[in-house]
């Protein structure tokens, strides 16, 4: 699905580089990409980090799985074939607003390495930070939580194909941070999240 079909186009630089857009509007991007297993916290962790970054005036967007799968992706499912182009999508889309000069944070499950890989190695193409965030919430844990009730329902055989129970999720082997959400509040969650944008040189203490 993901090779070029078009034939005679041409790549057409703009009047202005990235570093010239960033140094103007005083921003950085970079893309924090957060995945785990569904309510390992993923969205509670980007949205409140979203509200602290941009509170304290740094430019930040958020991409949301549920979300993106509304419009962008709404002809997507959750074959491996349908989860691998989603990724593929987000990946491009969150190279764009980095390169815009957004932090740019992704809440997707991404369950499959080389999916996030790819995402990954199209910002390293592109000369963009990427940061790859394990929230890594045991699954008990997490269908604790249920807050969608959706584990409930994967186990009475009403999802096929979640992660997690039906379906693989492949854990990172060299994410930039891994956080266990267990036992803190979303606060020292996102706390940790911002102290690695820090020590990385992202934004500023
Ligand atoms: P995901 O986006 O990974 O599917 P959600 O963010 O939708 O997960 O759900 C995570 C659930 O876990 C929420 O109900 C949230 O309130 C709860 N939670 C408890 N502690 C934390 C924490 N430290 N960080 C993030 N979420 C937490």
């Amino acid at each position: 699905m993901s090779e070029i079909k078009s034939t005679n186009i041409h790549w057409h630089e703009g009047n202005l580089t990235r570093d010239e857009r960033w140094e103007a509007l005083r921003c950085k991007g970079g893309t924090v990409w957060f995945t785990g297993l569904s309510a390992c916290g993923k969205s509670t962790i980007a949205s409140a980090l979203e509200q602290i970054l941009i509170q304290s005036g740094v430019n930040c967007y958020r991409l949301d799985g549920d979300n993106i799968r509304f419009g962008l992706n709404k002809n997507l499912g959750f074959s491996a074939e349908d989860r691998a182009e989603n990724i593929r999508r987000i990946g491009e889309i969150a190279k764009l607003f980095s390169d815009g000069g957004n932090i740019t944070l992704t809440s997707f499950i991404s369950p499959y390495a080389a999916d996030r890989d790819a995402a990954r190695a199209v910002h390293a193409e592109a000369g963009l930070p990427f940061y790859e965030i394990f929230v890594d919430t045991p699954l008990e844990e997490c269908e604790k939580r249920d807050p969608k009730g959706l584990y409930k329902k994967a186990r009475a055989g009403e999802i096929k194909g979640f992660t997690g129970i039906d379906d693989p999720y492949e854990a990172p082997e060299k994410a930039e941070l891994v956080l266990d959400t267990t036992g803190k509040s979303v606060n020292e969650s996102a706390q940790e999240v911002i102290d690695m944008l820090v020590r990385v040189g992202l934004i500023e203490q």
